[in-house]
């Protein structure tokens, strides 16, 4: 079920406890800002999620509370996880769903990195 991100950020969710060491994850990359580690149910050869360390819910709420650094730190983090796939000369994809009609699941802010192959149009069209 897509969350609400208008929601407080809730300390037991999913990416909450893998940034906690809480739960298992195939780790990708760390720094002081960001985390990335494997989706575990991959929608391309290369999917890769990077998420920040700090406690926000969407793209909406990292945007309005964090600070320059943090934006920065993540930023970087997100093309760094591309850069060390291999992924800038084939080209990749960046996506971040935010609430119900971008099927946000996970309320923690997360980057998936898709790549690996041509990814065909960029929204399902009905
Ligand atoms: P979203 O719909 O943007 O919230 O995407 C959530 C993503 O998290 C999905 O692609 C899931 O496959 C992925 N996911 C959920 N639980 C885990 C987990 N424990 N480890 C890695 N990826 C996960």
């Amino acid at each position: 079920m897509p969350i609400d991100p208008t929601l407080p950020y809730d300390d037991e969710n999913i990416f909450a406890k893998i940034l906690l060491g809480e739960i298992p994850s195939n780790k990708v990359y760390e720094d002081e800002w960001a985390f990335a580690f494997e989706d575990i149910n991959p929608q391309a050869e290369i999917h890769t999620l990077v998420i920040p360390k700090g406690r926000y819910v969407s793209w909406d709420d990292f945007s309005t509370k964090a600070s320059a650094e943090e934006i920065a730190g993540f930023v970087r983090a997100v093309g760094e996880v591309a850069r060390a796939k291999g992924l800038v000369e084939p080209g990749y994809r960046l996506l971040a769903n935010i609430g119900a009609h971008g099927g946000q699941e996970v309320p923690h802010l997360h980057v998936h990195i898709f790549g690996g192959r041509p990814l065909g149009p960029m929204i399902l069209r009905r």
